[in-house]
């Protein structure tokens, strides 16, 4: 989704982007965890198909490009 990519490139500013295959690693991890949540919802933003953190709230197809990003249960780096 545009608008999180954006986000997520504002708030990654400084941050290099890992490769495709930590990508996929760490989209594997969140894919098994009970905290993933299968549609994008905020207050403002309702987006289908796009996966989000229930805890951060990241969407999370943006959270796993960027090297300064965490999971914040500590189930990657
Ligand atoms: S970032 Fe961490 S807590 Fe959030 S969905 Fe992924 S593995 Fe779960």
């Amino acid at each position: 989704m545009w608008l999180t990519r954006l986000f997520g490139a504002v708030k990654n500013f400084d941050s290099d982007i890992v490769s495709k295959e930590i990508q996929q690693q760490r989209l594997s991890i969140c894919n098994q965890c009970p905290f993933k949540r299968a549609d994008f919802k905020t207050l403002l933003v309702n987006k289908k198909g796009v996966a989000q953190c229930k805890i951060c709230k990241c969407s999370l197809t943006d959270k796993v490009l960027w090297s300064d990003e965490k999971c914040p249960k500590n189930k990657w780096t």
